[in-house]
């Protein structure tokens, strides 16, 4: 469907937020059939040339200008055209064969949009002109082209008219125009009646000259409520509305001709104008988002729209209910509520995915700021007790006794929300509550901003001779890091920094032990009270604050502690039953990892000759004995993963377990190039579709991850509108002479994502918010996730997946052999590791403090917790905690235990399809009906049971990781 060349365009200018030009040039895109990027960029009066040298210089076909550039611009380029000589700037830049082209469209916009509306052949008569401004004077050569029989210029400055009048008059020779000209105050009289008059003006003021409009055209160079005064002005004395127009066809007429100085194509503005005077595309009705209309302002103003609609319409609707004129019933209440929900969430998925891929400032801006908008009115919807009154009311009526398990099961989550949330509290424990949940959502946001600075604050510059051992990947990484930061062409200077990937690999790889020591401290005491940094950053008293405040908030409910009240709504009954659940698992796994530890420090002695071992050696020596152990080399294995294939391999898996077929359609527009729309269809019916979007990039956020974009939803008429999620991952993407391939690990996270995916896709259940994975517990949650992982390691599955991207051969059996083998490798000890965590987690948020002076010391609960399960040795000064963005900043708190709470039930049933058969159709469908469909209205327990048949049991995870006693 598309020309397969990327056009790279944009346009600059401060302010810039309100631009419509990148709403105009995709439309001209589309009608075109080019693929086009536009976007606008901010940039402040000092750093404009830099910002369009850089845009060219990265890939840019061609940048708009607007205020206050123009004339900056001019001085840009290498080449002119005359009409920009003329007027002084420019709106339009081309960069090709290395160099900058300028030109000014305006003049040709306002002839052709003239043309459109059929008023062109009064320009060749009596022309007035109100204003003298750059606008004025960057259409004056296009009007005088015309040869008008007058032009008349007014202006409130009555010499800035005069001034530029005269230089116009030394145009003459060259335009070669005849037209008397002339140049006055707004207030001066005028000899010829106009025929066209076309006002510049900024603020408009009446012109007292004017008496009668009756056979004028007006015409406004400003458009939308811009142009509202001049044309009601114009209308007043006569004006006939059809002869009024504001510049909003200029605008799209100078737009056509700059996309025709870049692309060669002339596309019909016509079109494109009734698509825009059109209302938001965004508040129209769409099952898939209409990606090829992205326009951050449309798109903020549809969240704004539909939030204010739900908040009063919904409003409107429990008054009437409550006042007896509609009746109370699930359709007129709950159904009306979902309904209007969904309208939002739908565009408010759509901007909150485009910040996560395709992030810009304005994105950003409008992601934040209407983020804070929509907590705001969740939590005031859930202090609303109108809206927990009628839920009450509903569950009372005789037709909830008929009511589905679903509908039972959404007015019980809701009045539990409003439980939780502090609705039943008397008004003052309410207030004190609500106030905590603010302070709260401050405190988090300041410990992950710290954790932030403090990541980002230290670096290490450092010779590439000294990081022996890593990556050509991760060095490579590292002098570009060092580039962007020095500006330098050092071809040997490194950046190491503590972002994840950087960490790692020096971590894993390098085999200088002082750099390692240097980059694990700055690391392992980040925004804390030690190391390199210390106190800069210290997140200890956020956390203090944190610990007191959940402490009190669970109390007024009515809990003993906070690792209660969080497990209020998950799968755990009780902080006991959680503590004795990882203590288990770590009695089972500890002897293990002893093992595993003595393993690794003989071979550090007797094999690479260390004498004793540090904290910052184990990762590196691990890497070394997984090396000699397996030699796999996953630079080789990935040859045999080219993306292509891995995701051929993953529809074919899907289609054989759960019999519904994954079938990419192109003719469906997304957000990327990247981006593909997946339909999932189940006997030729689609039933889910999934944006698929596998590739790093700039501006798009790192790591892996899934989000809903719909929830399965039935609307007011009865139609079933299937869910939508998206798929993101971060893998390599191809380069010139090779296509992209995946690393092993990256080929299990694509599972694991799309495990989630289906948990989505696969829904039955008719109501929103228990769709998919909405209302599943937390602990449960990665479930799906983590059991679809179990097919990677299949020597059935691992030959669909892969083929060599040149050579089409097999993965030869010895490799597919150590994939699978150095699965487990040292995985006791990653066990303990998390059990860890969690253990501290869990022990943290047992604790009572409701007073600041009660805070728990929370490194000696660390220390403790590390007495009974720590394995390797760890220095003192070690501040862990301090970064722990799970529990003080994520949605883990007294949860994290929920990975491997659900890992367990996983690996149960990757058991049974181990037993039975890793492509048994029978079974798949079972874990379907029985499981995935259910969303969250059956318990994750009752879903286990059904489809398994019996208890859980603990020992198919330490057989799956490979643990024995
Ligand atoms: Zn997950």
């Amino acid at each position: 469907m598309f020309d397969s060349k990327l056009y790279k365009l944009g346009v600059i200018g401060n302010p810039i937020k309100h631009s419509r030009s990148p709403e105009i040039h995709r439309l001209f895109a589309i009608e075109e059939g080019l693929h086009v990027e536009y976007d606008r960029y901010y940039a402040e009066e000092s750093e404009f040339e830099t910002c369009v040298q850089r845009f060219f210089h990265n890939g840019g076909t061609g940048l708009n200008i607007t205020l206050p550039f123009k004339s900056k611009a001019l001085a840009l380029a290498h080449e002119l055209s005359a009409r920009a000589q003329l007027v002084g700037a420019v709106n339009t830049l081309k960069f090709a064969d290395g160099q900058i082209f300028g030109d000014t469209t305006d003049g040709q916009g306002l002839v052709s949009d003239l043309e459109r509306l059929g008023w062109a052949d009064s320009l060749g008569k009596n022309i007035l002109l109100i204003g003298a401004g750059g606008a004025m004077r960057s259409v004056l050569p296009d009007l005088l082209g015309f040869n008008p029989q007058t032009l008349t210029l007014l202006n409130r400055t009555e010499s800035k008219a005069i001034d530029l009048i005269k230089e116009v008059e030394a145009w003459r020779e060259q335009l070669g125009f005849t037209t008397k000209l002339s140049a006055g105050a707004l207030d001066s009289s005028i000899d010829s009646q106009p025929d066209i008059i076309i006002s510049g003006a900024s603020q408009f003021q009446a012109l007292p000259g004017c008496k009668d409009l009756a056979s004028a055209y007006c015409y406004d160079l400003n458009y939308g409520s811009r142009a509202d005064q001049y044309l009601s002005w114009a209308q007043a004395l006569g004006a006939k509305p059809e002869n009024c127009s504001d510049g909003l066809g200029m605008l799209v007429g100078q737009a056509a001709v700059s996309f025709g100085i870049w692309t060669e194509k002339k596309p019909d503005i016509g079109v494109v104008m009734s698509l825009l005077k059109d209302s938001n595309p965004w508040l129209e009705d769409w099952w898939q988002p209409p990606f090829h209309l992205v326009d951050v302002s449309q798109i903020n103003d549809a969240v704004v729209t539909r939030l204010h609609e739900k908040e009063e319409q919904f409003q409107q609707r429990m008054q009437d209910i409550e006042a007896g004129k509609v009746p109370l019933t699930w359709d007129s209440f709950v159904r009306c509520y979902e309904e209007l929900n969904d309208q939002l969430s739908r565009v408010w998925s759509v901007l909150s995915h485009l910040n996560s891929v395709r992030s810009n400032e304005e994105l950003r801006e409008a992601y934040n700021r209407l983020q804070l908008e929509l907590s705001e009115h969740y939590t005031k919807e859930m202090q609303n007790p109108l809206f927990k009154s009628l839920i009450e009311k509903l569950t009372a009526t005789r037709a909830a006794e008929r009511f589905s398990d679903a509908q039972k099961k959404w007015c019980a989550n809701k009045l539990l929300d409003f439980k939780l949330s502090g609705a039943d509290l008397v008004l003052s424990d309410q207030e004190e509550f609500a106030a905590l949940e603010k302070d709260l959502a401050q405190l988090s946001t300041q410990f992950s901003d710290a954790v932030l600075d403090a990541t980002e604050a230290w670096f290490l510059d450092i010779s590439d001779l000294e990081l022996k051992g890593m990556p050509v990947s991760s060095i490579d990484a590292a002098r570009e890091e060092y580039r962007k930061a020095h500006d330098s062409k050092d071809e040997h200077m490194c950046r190491l920094t503590l972002k994840a990937p950087s960490y790692l690999a020096v971590m894993r790889f390098c085999a200088n032990r002082e750099v390692r020591e240097q980059v694990y401290e700055a690391y392992a005491t980040r925004a804390s009270d030690k190391g390199p940094q210390a106190g800069r950053f210290d997140t200890t008293q956020f956390i203090e604050a944190i610990l007191v405040k959940r402490s009190k908030q669970s109390s007024l409910l009515g809990y003993s502690n906070f690792a209660e009240y969080s497990l209020a709504t998950k799968m755990a009954d009780t902080p006991q039953q959680v503590i004795d659940f990882l203590a288990n698992l770590a009695k089972l796994s500890k002897p293990q990892a002893e093992r595993e530890r003595q393993e690794l420090e003989s071979f550090a002695k007797n094999e690479l000759g260390f004498s004793s071992l540090e904290a910052w050696d184990y990762a590196y020596i691990g890497e070394k004995l997984k090396e000699k152990q397996f030699d796999l080399d996953s630079e080789k294995v990935r040859e045999y993963f080219p993306t292509t294939q891995v995701l051929d391999g993953l529809f074919e898996v899907i289609h054989k377990l759960f019999g519904v077929s994954c079938e990419i359609d192109r003719s469906v527009p997304t957000y990327h190039e990247d981006a593909q729309f997946v339909n999932l269809k189940n006997e030729g019916e689609i039933v889910g579709g999934l944006y698929i979007d596998l590739y790093a990039r700039d501006r798009k956020r790192g790591g892996a991850w899934m989000d809903e974009c719909r929830q399965r939803h039935i609307t007011r008429e009865g139609t079933v509108l299937p869910p939508i999620a998206y798929l993101v991952c971060n893998s390599s993407p191809a380069t010139e002479s090779m296509p992209s391939l995946m690393t092993h690990d990256e080929v299990v996270t694509l599972f694991h994502e799309a495990g989630h995916c289906l948990h989505h896709l696969l829904s039955n259940v008719d109501v929103a918010e228990l769709s998919g994975i909405q209302g599943v517990e937390w602990d449960a949650v990665e479930v799906p996730s983590q059991l679809m992982e179990g097919w990677c390691y299949r020597p059935e599955v691992i030959p669909m997946l892969s083929k060599h991207y040149s050579t089409g051969q097999a993965l030869p059996q010895e490799d597919l052999d150590k994939i699978i083998d150095a699965k487990n490798f040292q995985s006791a000890l990653g066990m303990m590791k998390q059990l860890e965590y969690a253990l501290f987690d869990m022990s943290l948020h047992q604790s009572k403090c409701n007073q600041e002076s009660d805070a728990p010391n929370f490194i000696s609960v660390l220390d403790k917790v590390r007495d009974d399960v720590g394995v390797l040795p760890v220095p003192s000064w070690h501040r862990f905690p301090n970064a722990f963005s799970h529990i003080f900043a994520g949605g883990y708190a007294a949860g994290y235990y929920g990975y491997k709470w659900a890992e367990v039930y996983a690996a149960d049933v990757f058991s049974e399809f181990k037993r039975a058969g890793v492509f048994n159709l029978t079974l798949g469908q079972s874990l379907k009906d029985e499981w995935l469909s259910q969303g969250g209205v059956r318990a994750t327990k009752d879903n286990f049971t059904a489809f398994m048949g019996r208890e859980l049991q603990l020992k198919s995870l330490l057989e799956d990781v490979g643990i024995q006693d």
